[in-house]
This record gives structure tokens, C-alpha cells and sequence, in this order.
């Protein structure tokens, strides 16, 4: 049995759904169901007894005690955070609550259950961290890629509250000796990603016939990966990954934000032609740029690679292709969140 936190969410939820698909050991998913949450994602395990949702905080210690001690997880992985960069700037505090203070008491929660566990359990246990490349800052055009030794120079209070949270995890490692293994993942696409975000965004509004703002000049790096494969990373790293070590995942797919629009818009004009018969850039818009936003953000992934012998299975052209025609064939779930009919079926279902 493992405990996954925040598998509601975009990524979270991809990884329950893998890791169902990949094997027999049940999971205890425990998420607050945020704004972000969607147990729509989760329809298809509702029937299955080694998938068990939990609703609830992870800041919350005596929910996490009666879950630890009920369940007695081998592992934990901890997705849930607060998420989206624009969100952290017009109101920081929900950051601070679930990323930094949450995870501190996540860590306290793990530590007592696992002090309390029989040696055997006690070596075999793992606390695997997920975060992100944005806790290294912005890079300049000519900047090698971010590797595990790069400092931490978070720029946006988003990644300042995922850099505490991975500085707690470090220190609960060093001081108390905590199995832990963190993850640091570049920018993920793939199926169930919350339309605020850049690629379901520009999908979305395409097919409605909506402007596709565009950021400034567009002309911001980010480095893509599929959410299959940082799923595939993450059981990778929770199978062999060194204890106290930090893992970088990505795909080195450097993309221009224009660039991966203008992709999106080329796909869509193929597989969905608009029925005027223009393009689907005939919507880009450029809009103000964030304030603070990063350059460039990119992941040297070779440790990942070299040590534990992990490999994307998709490049960002066979990635971007499969995530549109997800959009396409799965405007049910898209209708649902940006209706928010998926919090009447959650209510419904799960009574949450
Ligand atoms: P998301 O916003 O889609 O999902 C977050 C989930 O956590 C939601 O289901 C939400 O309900 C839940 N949650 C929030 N606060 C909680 C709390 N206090 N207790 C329990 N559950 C809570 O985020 P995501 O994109 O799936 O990201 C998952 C993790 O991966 C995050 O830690 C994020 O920092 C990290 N990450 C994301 C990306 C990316 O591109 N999306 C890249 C690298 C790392």
C-alpha cells in the first residue's frame, strides 16, 4: 500500500491512474479537493477496492495519524501543493498554508508513524517529494541547464513555497533521518491538466473561438514533459532512487511559449479545421506580461538518466499530438471543469 497526497490533482491523479495500470498495490489517495481537485479524473476506480480516496489536509496531524496508522503505507508521495504561479501572485497565503506550513506538518505526521515501525519496515519506507525546476530561477539564453547541484533562487512565491518545502524535506532527512527522495520536474502537458495553464488553456480557446493570449512576447523558455513520463520518473526514482538524494526529471524539450502555441494551433487547423477555413493563429493575442515572470527554464536530467536508467518514451512532438486529440475526443471532462459540474458529481459520489 502507499499514500499518495494530492492525487486529485493534474499530475496526482495521471499517477494513480498509472500506477493502477501498472500494477496490484492499492493506493490511498488523500486530497483537499482545492479549486484544482477532480475526482472526474478518478470516475473510472470508483469501483475499485485498491483505490481509496480520502478527503482531507495534509496539515491536518490527527487525520494523518488515524490515516498512517489505519493503512500502514510502505511509501508516500507527496503531490499536494498549491500550483499555479499566477494564483501565488494575487494571493500568496493559501501557498504558504498548504506548500511550507503543510508540508512541515506532512513531515512530522511520516516521522512519528514512522519511528513507530518495525526495523524492517523502517529501512524499506520512502518519502518522495515532488516539486519543480522553479525553484533554480530563471536562466539567461546561454546558461547550461539546471542540474541537481544548481542553488535555489526561487523568483515567484509559488516557487518560494515549494523551495521551503524542499528545504524542510532535506533537513527532516539530515536531522532525523527520514527516508526521503525529491523530485525536481519541468513543465508537465499531458491528459486531465487544469485549463488554467498554458497548453489546455490555448486548446480550449481555440476550439471556442476565444483569444490565445500570449505573455509578453512569448518568447519565455519552458522545457516540456509528458505527465506519463514524469510518472514513469517518479516510480523509477521511488524503486531505486539513493535516500536523501534529488532526482531532476525532464525531457529536454526547450520550448518557446509561441513556439508551442503556434504547434497547438497547427495540430488543431489539421485535426479540428476551423469551419471559416482561417487558422487557429489568426487568435493569438499578446497580453501584459506576469510580473517577475522566469526567462528560461531548462533540466539536465542525466542523473535521472545515468543512475537509474530512466527514459522519456515521448518527444514533445508525439506528447503535444496525443494531448490535443485527448481534448478533442474528451470535451465531457473539459465541459465538466469549466462548468464545474465535476464538484456536483464529487459531492455526489464521494459526498466531499
Ligand atoms: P494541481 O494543482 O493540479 O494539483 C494539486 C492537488 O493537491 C489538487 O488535487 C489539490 O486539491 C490538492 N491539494 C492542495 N492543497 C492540499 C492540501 N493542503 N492537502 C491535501 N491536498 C491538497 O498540481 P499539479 O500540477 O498536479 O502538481 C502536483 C505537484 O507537482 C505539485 O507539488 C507541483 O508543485 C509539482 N510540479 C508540477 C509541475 C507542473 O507542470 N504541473 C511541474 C513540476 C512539479
Amino acid at each position: 500500500m502507499i499514500l499518495v497526497t494530492g492525487g486529485a490533482g493534474f499530475i496526482g491523479s495521471n499517477f494513480v491512474l498509472d500506477w493502477l495500470a501498472n500494477g496490484n498495490e492499492a493506493v490511498v489517495n488523500l486530497d483537499k479537493l482545492t479549486y484544482a481537485g477532480n475526482l472526474d479524473t478518478l470516475s473510472s476506480l470508483k469501483d475499485n477496492p485498491k483505490h481509496i480516496f480520502i478527503h482531507g489536509d495534509i496539515g491536518d496531524r490527527e487525520l494523518m495519524a488515524r490515516l498512517l496508522s489505519t493503512h500502514r503505507p510502505r511509501a508516500i508521495i507527496n503531490f499536494a501543493a498549491e500550483s499555479h504561479v499566477d494564483r501565488s501572485i494575487h494571493g500568496p497565503s493559501d501557498f504558504i498554508q498548504t506548500n511550507v506550513v503543510g508540508t512541515f506538518n506532512l513531515l512530522e505526521s511520516t516521522r512519528a508513524y514512522w519511528n513507530d515501525l518495525p526495523e524492517v519496515d523502517k529501512t524499506a519506507f520512502r518519502f518522495l517529494h515532488i516539486s519543480t525546476d522553479e525553484v533554480y530561477g530563471t536562466l539567461d539564453a546561454h546558461d547550461a541547464p539546471f542540474c541537481e547541484s544548481n542553488r535555489y533562487e526561487p523568483n515567484s512565491p509559488y516557487s518560494a513555497s515549494k523551495a521551503a518545502s524542499d528545504h524542510l524535506v532535506r533537513a527532516w532527512h539530515h536531522t532525523y533521518g527520514l527516508p526521503v527522495l525529491t523530485t525536481n520536474c519541468s513543465n508537465n502537458y499531458g491528459p486531465y491538466h487544469f485549463p488554467e495553464k498554458l497548453i489546455p488553456l490555448v486548446i480550449l480557446n481555440a476550439l471556442a473561438g476565444k483569444p490565445l493570449p500570449i505573455y509578453g512576447d512569448g518568447q519565455q523558455v519552458r522545457d516540456w514533459l509528458f505527465v506519463k513520463d514524469h510518472c514513469s520518473a517518479i516510480r523509477r526514482v521511488l524503486e531505486a532512487g539513493q535516500l536523501g538524494e534529488t532526482y531532476n526529471v525532464g525531457g529536454w524539450n526547450e520550448k518557446t511559449n509561441l513556439d508551442v502555441v503556434h504547434t497547438i494551433c497547427t495540430l488543431l487547423d489539421e485535426l479540428r479545421p476551423r469551419a471559416d477555413g482561417k487558422g487557429y493563429a489568426e487568435q493569438i493575442t499578446y497580453v501584459t506580461d506576469r510580473p517577475g515572470h522566469d526567462r528560461r527554464y531548462a533540466i539536465d536530467a542525466r542523473k535521472l538518466e545515468h543512475h537509474l536508467g530512466w527514459k522519456p518514451a515521448e518527444t514533445f512532438e508525439t506528447g503535444i499530438r496525443k494531448t490535443v486529440q485527448w481534448y478533442l475526443d474528451n470535451q465531457d471532462w473539459t465541459h465538466h471543469v469549466t462548468s464545474g459540474q465535476y464538484r456536483e458529481w464529487t459531492a455526489k459520489h464521494y459526498g466531499a
